[in-house]
């Protein structure tokens, strides 16, 4: 498990400012979700705090420690795992082989990924009835599913998660929720970004709701679902 602190992290797009001076916490073991509308910054956080967008300014603090000379791939070796918005599973892989790309970077045991590997499938009994079957074939919900549990391969202790329900029907975002929280019990901390603010509120400890690169509200989840400002502008 891994805290997450962000502190007046700015991040520009030529003369487009995406962030403007965003500060986060998400404490060890917890869910916080960042919440907002389309443009609203949340992707380009999300790519900042894994290295992925040069920082204007700001810092990006993992257990303490500023990670800000650490690239990208090495903060994965630190337990800072993104789910990428749409998935970016490899199509022509295998189910079982997109799992074990998930573990390319670690120096692991045969028998440490094997346990790891039966934790994913009992998280995802899907994936395990599929696992010769090439990616590109599965449907979006399983698609999703597999990013999750490739993801969860590289051991994560902080797991970034970009819209993980979009574009899926009613009971598969209901699913990817309810995998989502387990992922946590395991002793995973998540940084849920979604557009289903309702559902994300629902199961973050603490969240903040982002506007034009701004952090404009933040409190617990429960507490942001009661809100007025919030009830107006994103739950309808
Ligand atoms: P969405 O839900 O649509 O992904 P978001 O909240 O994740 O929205 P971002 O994708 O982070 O928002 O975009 C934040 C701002 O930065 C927007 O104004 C967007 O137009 C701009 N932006 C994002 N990516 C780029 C880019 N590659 N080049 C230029 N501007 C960009």
């Amino acid at each position: 498990m891994s805290s997450l602190q962000v502190e007046e992290l700015c991040v520009a797009y030529g003369k487009i400012q995406a962030l403007r001076g965003i500060s986060l916490q998400v404490p060890s073991g917890r869910i916080c979700a960042l919440v907002g509308a389309n443009g609203a910054g949340k992707t380009t956080a999300l790519n900042a705090i894994c290295g992925l967008r040069p920082l204007v300014g700001g810092r990006v603090l993992l257990d303490g420690r500023d990670i800000a000379a650490v690239p990208p791939h090495d903060r994965v070796t630190l337990g800072l795992v993104q789910v990428p918005e749409g998935r970016r599973i490899f199509g022509r892989l295998t189910v079982a082989e997109n799992l074990a790309m998930g573990a390319f970077r670690r120096r692991a045991m045969r028998s440490e990924l094997q346990a790891d590997l039966d934790e994913v499938l009992t998280l995802f009994p899907r994936l395990r009835e599929r696992m010769a079957q090439l990616s590109g074939t599965l449907s979006g919900g399983e698609q999703q599913m597999l990013a999750m549990g490739r993801a969860m391969m590289a051991k994560p202790s902080l797991l970034l998660l970009d819209e993980p329900s979009m574009g899926l029907a009613p009971r598969l975002v209901d699913q990817i929720f309810e995998t989502v929280t387990a992922i946590n019990r395991l002793g995973v901390t998540v940084l849920l970004v979604e557009q289903n603010a309702f559902m994300a509120l629902e199961i973050a400890e603490t969240a903040y709701v982002l506007q034009s690169g701004e952090v404009v509200l933040s409190g617990t989840g429960a507490a942001l679902i009661d809100s007025e400002a919030v009830q107006e502008a994103y739950l309808g």
